[in-house]
């Protein structure tokens, strides 16, 4: 992959995918910039942003993390960011049933066309509305394990495991503590 050059100093290029409206870009908002914004734009086309953490053992990993637009009229853009990543997220709404169904679409397609050592997520995001609950958190868990994927539920508005999500994984595929 682009990974690993100098194992100290981690390169990973990460691809958000999923439905328009699932809380990608916010979550990208919240993890390089610690930020939410209610009224945050839809994405056009793509963006990029980037941002470097320090795992306990000093090993820095910066991320190149290119943010998707979840439309379908850019649908056909996607593999120019899935090909060659290291990393790809699959985020769904917990408080949407065809949100969940979409990105089982996406670990569809990415099992098809990305690259056959990608490290794939699948994260529910917008845990903090959970009175609104629509994908049990054990469909999501099952659907996970058959695919061989990471599962988190995050939350960009409250932030809770954001940092997790980008963390941890990665983490734990190179055996280091997080
Ligand atoms: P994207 O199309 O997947 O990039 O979605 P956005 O990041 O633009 O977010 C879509 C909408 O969901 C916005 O109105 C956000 O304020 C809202 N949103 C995003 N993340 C969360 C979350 O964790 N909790 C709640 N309650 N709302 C969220
Ligand atoms: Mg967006």
């Amino acid at each position: 992959t682009n990974t690993i050059s100098d194992p100290q100093n981690l390169k990973v290029k990460l691809v958000l995918l999923g439905d328009s409206g699932v809380g990608k870009s916010c979550i990208v908002l919240r993890f390089v910039r610690g930020q939410f914004d209610a009224t945050s734009k839809v994405t056009v086309g793509a963006s990029f942003l980037s941002q470097t953490i320090a795992l306990q053992d000093s090993t820095t990993i910066k991320f190149e993390i290119w943010d998707t637009a979840g439309q379908e009229r850019y649908a056909a853009l996607a593999p120019l960011y899935y090909r060659g990543a290291a990393v790809a997220v699959v985020v769904y709404d917990i408080t949407n049933p065809e949100s969940f169904s979409k990105a089982q679409y996406w670990v569809k397609e990415l099992q098809k066309h990305g690259s056959p050592d990608i490290i794939l997520a699948l994260v529910g995001n917008k845990a903090d509305l959970h009175e609104n609950r629509s994908v049990p958190v054990q469909d999501a868990v099952e659907y996970a394990e058959k695919n061989g994927m990471f599962f988190i539920e995050t939350s960009a508005k409250t932030a809770d495991n954001i940092n997790q999500l980008f963390e941890c994984h990665y983490s734990l595929h190179y055996n280091v503590r997080c």
